[in-house]
């Protein structure tokens, strides 16, 4: 292959792999980043047929980590974390300790050195932001307690990897490391590196604060959408290059300050979803080319050392956390689901270990043991959680049940009366669903929405409503709406080519119910017939039809309406 195609060839075998193998792993119910690791794995130079270019693969990892850490800072959330920082912070504190003290110990007695262990112990201790999100979300414990006490622990974990990320380099050297710069004793180092740190992140909270915010006004200001996307992209990439070349910072470190300023903004949100698909090619990007960097060889060589390094992630990191929560007398119900949310480890570990890598702080080997726990944690990570759901399921068998958690008080606020029928299932509550919702329930009409943000679930609940939070494209979610029972469906979401299958498995369902569907544009309206729709209602010719009547209402025009009608 000539030279110059390199980069092209990466990045569309990359992508092709990942998405069948990411697709493949969806099916078997794992979760993608093991799908998408995989693809690296067989890109890489460790296994027969194609390999990608080595010196590349870096390159596209670290645009990963900047991109994944600019999403850690859009989402990190002060208030969040306040709400739970009397367990989250000491849990998490405490955690991190037990599981790097383990890695430490495997470590020393694998005849690595303290430095080694200790980068090793760190990366065993933090967990991945991707696959928890998921796993919460899937179970919609996010809203719940223990969600929120598992997702402000993350956020403490994410913190102290920023630091550690900061702080490695300038231990390096002390600790039998080398961070390519000769000499100089660990005080002096550590005191530049801190004073380079607070001088950046001076510069961010007193100027980009106020310069950040402001260009992304006037750039918004503009009307142009793609221009707002690049603008963030570019302050993403700006932000992270300029802390690593002016002030020594890692990029990591400038990309979530990034994150965390845009994100204080009122434009936060809508950066950071016109970022978000920019932001997910290149997560996948990072999480192929950690893969490419796997010696697969490790498992058959090293199976002991594999084996006692996916121990301390599932069982040893997982115990200590299940310890902790017990220990502020929190329901075991609670423990479980934090201690399996946290059994796993993902993008911060990979990080660490390249870091490591590069700091001569962590041998070849290490970060091998590292990649093989991360994919067998996270393939096992599911399996953990239907475990724990089989266990909530016999505990909420039982009569007493005293202690009612709150994932049993989402189930039973989203359980319909078993005597609800002839219902219209209306999915959405945004702009066009809550309007509709109200003019139907006023009217007497029963409904249930079905609904995926929970702050429109929890208006929907206060307006007097049956609601239903989840994902309508979810089987269980839909089953919940008893469309069996139901007279009607109506689609208010924006997105029509999502609805199709959904109308699909609805008619099979109940091949009585009618459905009607939202759409905003003549290809969607075709593609909800061709699914079963009974009819569909585009929206912008109603806007035209009522602007219209408006028009013809007006004192000028008003004559010309009654001649015309
Ligand atoms: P709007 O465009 O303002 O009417 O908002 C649409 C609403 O539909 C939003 O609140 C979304 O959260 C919700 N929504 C979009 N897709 C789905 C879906 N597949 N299942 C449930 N709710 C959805």
């Amino acid at each position: 292959m000539p030279h110059n195609t390199s980069l092209i060839a990466l990045l569309t075998v990359g992508f092709v792999l990942a998405l069948a193998l990411g697709l493949l792993a969806q099916r078997l119910r794992m979760s993608p980043l093991v799908g998408y690791l995989l693809a690296g794995v067989i890109a890489g130079p460790f296994t027969p047929g194609f390999v990608g270019d080595m010196t590349l693969a870096p390159q596209l990892a670290e645009i990963g980590v900047i991109l994944l850490m600019f999403g850690v800072g859009l989402h990190f959330s002060l208030k969040d974390l306040m709400a739970v920082k009397a367990i989250a912070v000491p849990g998490a504190v405490a955690q991190i300790t037990v599981a790097t003290a383990l890695g430490w110990a495997l470590a020393r007695a694998l005849g690595w050195s303290n430095g080694e262990g200790l980068v090793f112990g760190l990366a065993l201790s933090v967990a991945s932001t991707v696959v928890l999100l998921r796993a919460l979300d899937d179970r919609r414990l996010i809203e719940t307690q223990r969600g929120r006490i598992a997702v402000g622990w993350l956020i403490v974990e994410d913190v102290a990897m920023v630091l550690a990320l900061v702080l490695l380099p300038a231990f390096a050297d002390a600790l039998g490391g080398d961070d390519g710069v000769p000499g100089g004793n660990l005080w002096t180092t550590l005191g530049t590196t801190l004073a380079k740190v607070a001088a950046f992140v001076a510069l961010m909270l007193l100027v980009g604060r106020r310069v950040i915010p402001w260009v992304l006004e006037r750039v918004a200001g503009t009307g142009s959408r793609e221009l707002f996307t690049l603008c963030v992209l570019a302050l993403a990439m700006g932000v992270a290059f300029g802390a690593a070349e002016l002030f020594g910072v890692s990029f990591a470190l400038g990309a979530f300050f990034a994150g965390m300023l845009l994100n204080e903004s009122e434009f936060g949100h809508k950066a950071a979803n016109d970022s978000l698909p920019m932001r997910d090619a290149f997560a996948v990007l990072f999480f192929v080319s950690v893969g490419m960097l796997f010696d697969p060889m490790i498992l058959v060589e090293h199976p002991l050392e594999v084996l006692a390094t996916f121990l301390i992630i599932v069982v040893g990191k997982s115990f200590a956390a299940w310890a902790i929560v017990r220990a502020f007398g929190k329901p075991n119900s609670t423990a479980l689901t934090i201690s399996a949310s946290l059994a796993q480890i993902g993008e911060f570990s990979f990080i660490l270990a390249g870091l490591g890598l590069s700091l001569q702080m962590l041998p070849q080997e290490g970060s091998d043991l590292i990649l093989a726990g991360s994919l067998l944690s996270i393939i096992v990570n599911p399996l953990i959680f239907s475990m724990l759901d089989r266990r909530d399921a016999r505990e909420s068998a039982r009569v007493d049940r005293v202690a009612a958690d709150d994932a049993e008080r989402l189930a039973r606020d989203n359980a319909l009366p078993a005597d609800v029928h002839g219902h219209a299932i209306v999915v959405g509550y945004g702009r066009v669903g809550s309007h509709l919702a109200g003019l139907l329930h006023d009217r007497g009409v029963p409904l249930v929405v079905i609904e995926d943000d929970a702050d429109h679930v929890a208006d929907a609940r206060a307006a007097g409503l049956y609601a239903i939070r989840g994902n309508a494209a979810s089987v269980a979610v839909l089953r919940e709406a008893a469309p069996e029972r139901a007279a009607l469906a109506v689609f208010a979401i924006p997105n029509a080519l999502e609805s199709g299958e959904t109308i699909t498995r609805l008619k099979q369902a109940n091949p009585a119910i009618t459905v009607l569907a939202r759409a905003h544009s003549d290809g969607e309206v075709r593609h909800l017939l061709d699914h079963g729709a009974d009819g569909a209602v585009l929206a912008e010719r109603e806007l035209a039809f009522s602007l219209a009547e408006m028009v013809m209402s007006t004192p000028p025009y008003r004559a010309l309406r009654q001649h015309g009608g």
